[in-house]
């Protein structure tokens, strides 16, 4: 229930106080999703009152589909050992995709995979340059931190050189996947195998001190408590206010649809859009948050441009990740035109950097 401790928070977050954690807590217990939609708006406004949202047109690639680290929520891997429906991607059907994405005027590649035990790290600089040298005005959003912890694994290097060399070759930002809940005890119930809270954030640290900007993400509804979703959010706050290397936040909610090992049911709409709200209000240093369309659909992307959103992500002409464990929804740039619109903002296109092109 909504106490009366709940409004003066909201109160409190309007005034351009910074809450707690504690205070971030008490507006998870609440249940007054108006309100929390409110003040989202309010703060959204204040940080883009031009009454535009924006999105980008990009393209996912996924290199490969082979992993190690078995992840309980994913149903995208396949085991290392020549399992028939693996693949390791080829410069040709990387060149077909990104031909596909240049005929649509988009420039940019959000390129991740599994955690290949035989991908070394000049396979991924060969990559970076062979793409540089072909599309040199691409921007190439490569990478989360798990793959670059991996990498950095298998190579027995320190971060730095692993995002050092890879900037060499190519790599302009690091979009923020594997972050999930940001606590350890929830990491391992996913995979004990994955990069832990502080080897995410240390990845995002260095990157940001390496001068590469990051998106900063949270998966949520599935393990975790609270509390956990609480920590996950201060220790991105924190991180940022250290560097201010995130240029977005977007969160989505575990899908299921039964295929993978991760048991729980996915949470609905009003949940997301709580989360989307209380994480607008919390994460004060963050400008841009995603809307999540992808897994909530045209309605509720459209709704969370009044929740907290001020811009609608990229458009999808691919996505196997999220995909492969439940359903998704993919949009071309007229469909989000339209979302924006019947929200009562004016669509405009948008690089990494949120620079309107
Ligand atoms: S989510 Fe990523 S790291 Fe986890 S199993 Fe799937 S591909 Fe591997």
């Amino acid at each position: 229930m909504a106490d009366k401790k709940f409004y003066q928070i909201i109160e409190k977050t309007l005034l351009g106080e910074r809450l707690s954690s504690d205070d971030c807590l008490v507006l998870f217990e609440g249940d007054d999703l108006v309100a929390l939609g409110a003040a989202a708006d309010q703060i959204r406004n204040s940080f883009h009152p031009e009454g535009i949202a924006t999105y980008c047109v990009d393209r996912n690639i996924n290199y490969t589909n082979v992993c190690d680290v078995y992840c309980t929520f994913c149903a995208f891997y396949r085991p290392p050992g020549g399992h028939p429906e693996s693949y390791v991607r080829t410069k040709e059907e990387i060149k077909e995709k990104i031909d596909e994405l240049y005929s649509l005027g988009g420039k940019q590649i959000l390129l991740q995979g599994g955690h290949h035990p035989d991908l070394r790290i000049e396979w991924y600089e060969n990559l970076f340059s062979w793409m540089k040298t072909e599309y040199p005005d691409i921007h190439l959003h490569a990478l989360s931190p798990p793959e670059i912890h991996h990498i950095s694994k298998l190579e027995d290097m320190p971060y730095e050189v692993v995002i050092n060399r890879l900037h060499q070759s190519g790599l302009d930002s690091i979009p923020g996947g594997g972050g999930e809940i940001l606590v350890d005890r929830v990491r391992n119930k996913i995979s004990k195998l994955k990069v832990n809270t502080e080897g995410w954030l240390e990845i995002m640290r260095v990157a940001h001190g390496l001068g590469l900007r990051s998106t900063a993400t949270m998966m949520f509804g599935h393990v975790e408590t609270l509390e956990e979703r609480v920590e996950h959010l201060s220790s991105l706050r924190e991180l940022q206010d250290q560097t201010k290397g995130f240029t977005a936040f977007i969160c989505w909610t575990f899908q299921n649809d039964g295929s993978a090992t991760l048991r729980v049911p996915t949470v609905g709409s009003s949940e997301y859009l709580k989360t989307l709200s209380i994480s607008r209000l919390f994460l004060d240093n963050i400008p841009n948050f995603q809307s999540s369309w992808v897994t909530q659909g045209m309605k509720i992307g459209e709704l969370s441009l009044h929740y907290g959103a001020n811009d609608m992500g990229s458009t999808m002409i691919e996505e196997n990740v999220v995909s492969s464990a439940g359903t998704t929804y993919c949009l071309n740039e007229e469909d989000l035109s339209v979302m924006a619109k019947n929200a009562g903002f004016l669509p405009k296109r948008r690089n990494f950097f949120y620079e309107l092109v």
